[in-house]
């Protein structure tokens, strides 16, 4: 377990992965915003197990935030995610300044249109062209390679995938299961703002999830009902102010009458828990044989998580 190598500048980033892919080896990038945890911990090490160079991106990225939102108090510490990179043997870790990834206002913006109209993009405005814009940039920086993220962002992946495909970025995106603490509460570093209690309540976006793959599972099958049951048991729970539930076709993010048989959907959450605002989601998908596979993330230790 060596300490990666800690860059600061695109240049040295470029130079480093061009060395490394005109030598044949195979780049595998992790982009982040830093204070990492297990989460993030199973994307380097999905980087790892594939490619011969692994990078991890560490920037609290200021496009991404809207006004009023936690830019100036999100949490930091890079110490100890050096320490987590090191664990996870990444080589590299690019740590640029605001002024290094925007040396003047940034005149140019990536957008993606539609499946950033509901979830977050309706309740956070213009946040995800500014996960697209840095992306973007961080892709140019790094250049061809596999490039890893969590489905914690369900959103997020489907942003990057659509930009990928439609300016034909040479990055191959890889989703990785959202990883859970034991009682099921989505590991983010915007865990650290819940205080006891707000720890406590914020367990009930996974349990408010799950109790809706159960009822796939049990046969419900309208999408509306689906929802509004989901609805309800968020704003059942104490401690918790209900942001968004939606239950929503996978591929384009919309709602459709009844729940499509072959089709991936999600359910997804987004709540005021204390002083965090948390997103959860799962996936579930009814074969034509009438199977349910339901994808509700996994443990620290990579188990399945199921709830029970
Ligand atoms: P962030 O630092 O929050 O921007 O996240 C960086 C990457 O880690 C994104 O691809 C996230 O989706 C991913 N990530 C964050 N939390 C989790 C989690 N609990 N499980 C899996 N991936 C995660």
């Amino acid at each position: 377990m060596s300490a990666p190598r800690i860059v600061t500048t695109a240049a040295e980033l470029r130079a480093a992965t061009e060395g490394a892919r005109s030598g044949g080896r195979t780049v595998g990038f992790v982009p982040t915003m830093g204070f990492l945890h297990e989460g993030h911990r199973a994307l380097m090490a999905a980087a790892r197990a594939d490619c011969d160079l692994v990078v991890v991106s560490i920037f609290v990225n200021p496009l991404q935030f809207g006004a009023g939102e936690d830019l100036a108090g999100y949490p930091r510490d890079l110490e100890r995610d050096l320490a987590a990179c090191a664990a996870e043997g990444v080589d590299l870790v690019l740590h640029p300044s605001v002024e290094e990834m925007y040396p003047r206002p940034m005149v140019t913006t990536v957008t993606v249109a539609g499946i950033t109209e509901r979830l977050c993009g309706a309740s956070r405005p213009g946040h995800f062209a500014g996960v697209a814009t840095v992306v973007a940039k961080l892709f140019n920086i790094v250049g061809p390679c596999r490039a890893y993220f969590g489905k914690k962002d369900y959103q997020q992946v489907a942003v990057v995938r659509a930009m990928v495909e439609d300016l034909a970025i040479p990055v191959e995106v890889v989703a990785r299961p959202t990883v859970r603490e034991d009682d099921g509460l989505a590991r983010s570093s915007r865990n650290t703002y819940l205080d006891e209690a707000a720890r406590r309540d914020a367990v009930a976006l996974s349990r408010a999830i799950r109790a809706t793959t159960e009822a796939v599972r049990g046969g419900r099958r309208d999408r509306a009902e689906l929802e509004r049951d989901l609805e309800v048991a968020l704003d059942a729970a104490p401690g918790v102010v209900r942001e968004y539930a939606e239950v929503l076709r996978g591929r384009d993010l919309v709602p459709t009458g009844t729940i499509e048989v072959g089709e991936e959907y999600v359910v997804a959450v987004a709540a005021r828990v204390g002083a965090a605002r948390l997103i959860d989601n799962a996936t579930f998908t009814v074969a034509p044989g009438g199977a349910v596979h339901v994808d509700l993330g996994v443990l620290g230790d990579g188990r399945a998580f199921d709830g029970a």
